[in-house]
């Protein structure tokens, strides 16, 4: 077992990549928009917005450089929200929520086609997902969306697989049925983070990298300060991720937790089912779900959520670096590719999660202040969303307002978590019977009272006051979508 440190894709995405200098922020700029975060969200909102409006001033603060936050470090699942349609529906009724996973959809099938406009690649295929079943408590979660796809017209996107095809398509023994959905795709998720910042510089997007932002100023216009400059826009655009859990009215929406990734060197093509070794990606409907993908080349990739938790929504080195989980990915990839249990692993790594209560990404204004946006709160699954995301935040940003900038999702936080310092020990006590009982889930035992009172308590937030207020007054919040 390799130590957890280097993230494989992004070694292979600079290695390929001709060096094009981002320099740190000097000095004071203006901008109409400035944006912080140079991941997915960050620079397809800068995309979006110089296509919207060719003139617009635009600046990207990245503290780091582009891409090394999650964009850069996923397991390159780009999904559609159809493995929760059900849900979608649920909260946000009928319309609304096919509309969502529709564009959804539509943000994976973009992904492709910008990479192809802008020539480059990310090693995008769009071979599909395979959901799998792995335990009782499992067969039910991927066979909802599946009858909801199916009665609001989407069924020739879904397909149900039984359990022998399952595990021929994906080499996967512990499966036990499965949803296909085909409208998923595999990328190098650090090509397809360098491949937009590329096309962001030459869409005329100032990118200064090693620029920090330190202080906000909520002010109109707004400001950033890092250590060595200063930006004045127009409008404000936060696009942090799990580190926007330290701006004070975001603290208590997200809540950070790891997720940790292995890969094994190229394995024999005959030793791996064709669909799997094409592309077609292979995960769970765990909580702290496992996912995998093989690469081009023909590694094995297997992660699996669930990892270190920061205190008081901190982004802590265990989020990267977390041997004992990037242990325990191992073990259970062994269990599930028994045939590629002996390959070597040559990396291991993991990254930061930013999740919120729903499980679905949101965008909002801070607080009152309608010329800072932000969107956060992808909960694991912000590959083919932030494209979604990226074209809300460019419209709150230039002040359009359409079926995207009134959808749904443009709520602010659905939900506020426990406050410190209840938060960090009852969540590291949830986790740990969670993991327990899904574990036992899976070798055909019963949760138990914990484990079910343990997948309650993850879900618990509570709504925020505006909320509470409006359906006491018997209202029904804002119109929104199509
Ligand atoms: C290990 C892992 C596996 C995952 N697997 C999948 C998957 O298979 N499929 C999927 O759909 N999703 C997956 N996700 C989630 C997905 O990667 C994220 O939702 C997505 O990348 C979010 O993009 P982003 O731009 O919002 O965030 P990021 O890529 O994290 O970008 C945020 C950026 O903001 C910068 N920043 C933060 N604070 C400051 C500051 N003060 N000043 C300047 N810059 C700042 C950071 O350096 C960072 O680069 C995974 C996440 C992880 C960590």
């Amino acid at each position: 077992m390799p130590r957890s440190g280097p993230v494989y894709w992004l070694a292979e995405a600079m290695a390929a990549e001709e060096p094009l200098a981002c320099p740190p922020l000097t000095g004071t700029e203006t901008a109409d928009v400035c944006i912080v975060g140079g991941g997915y969200t960050g620079l397809w909102t800068a995309l979006e917005i110089r296509r919207l409006a060719p003139d617009a001033k635009v600046t990207l603060l990245e503290s780091g450089a582009c891409g090394f936050g999650a964009s850069g470090r996923n397991g390159g699942w780009a999904t559609s929200w159809y493995d929760e349609l059900d849900r979608l529906v649920e909260r946000f009724g009928e319309q609304q929520g096919l509309w969502l996973a529709d564009q959804s959809s539509a943000s994976v099938a973009r992904i492709g086609q910008f990479a192809e406009q802008e020539g480059f690649d990310c090693h995008f295929r769009p071979e599909g997902s395979l959901w799998l079943s792995t335990s009782a408590q499992q067969d039910e979660v991927i066979a909802a969306p599946l009858r909801e796809c199916r009665r609001l017209g989407r069924g020739e996107l879904v397909e149900q697989v039984g359990r022998d095809a399952a595990i021929e398509r994906s080499g996967a023994a512990v499966a036990r049925s499965a949803v296909l959905l085909r409208d998923s795709a595999a990328v190098q998720p650090a090509l397809l983070a360098r491949g937009l910042r590329r096309a962001a510089m030459r869409a005329g997007v100032r990118i200064h990298e090693g620029s920090r932002v330190l202080r906000i100023e909520r002010t109109r216009p707004a400001a950033v300060a890092t250590s060595s400059g200063r930006v004045e826009a127009g409008q404000l655009v936060l696009a942090m991720n799990a580190w926007a859990a330290q701006i004070r009215e975001l603290r208590r929406a997200i809540f950070v937790v790891g997720t940790q990734m292995v890969i094994t060197e190229p394995v024999e093509a005959r030793r791996v089912p064709s669909a799997f070794g094409a592309g077609m990606l292979v995960g769970d409907a765990r909580m702290f779900v496992h996912y995998s993908q093989m690469t081009r080349d023909g590694r094995l990739v297997f992660g699996r959520g669930g990892g270190a938790i920061g205190s008081a929504g901190r982004v802590v080195p265990k989020h990267f670096i977390d041997q004992r989980t990037a242990d325990v990915v191992a073990r259970d990839l062994c269990e599930w590719f028994p045939e590629l249990a002996g390959s070597t692993l040559t990396h291991a790594w993991g990254g930061a999660v930013d999740r919120a209560p729903g499980h679905l990404p949101f965008a909002g204004s801070l607080g009152d202040h309608e010329n800072v946006h932000y969107a956060v709160g992808y909960s694991g699954n912000g590959v083919a969303p932030s494209v979604l995301l990226g074209r809300i935040l460019a419209r709150r940003a230039l002040g359009i307002t359409d079926a995207l900038s009134r959808c749904a999702l443009v709520s602010g936080p659905p939900a506020y978590m426990p406050p410190e310092p209840l938060r960090f020990p009852a969540a590291v006590a949830v986790r740990s019977i969670v993991n327990r009982a899904e574990r036992r889930e899976e070798r055909g035992q019963r949760a138990g009272l914990a484990g079910r009172a343990g997948r309650r308590l993850a879900g618990f937030a509570t709504p925020p006051v505006r909320s509470v207020v409006s359906r006491l007054l018997g209202r029904s919040g804002a119109p929104h979508g199509p």
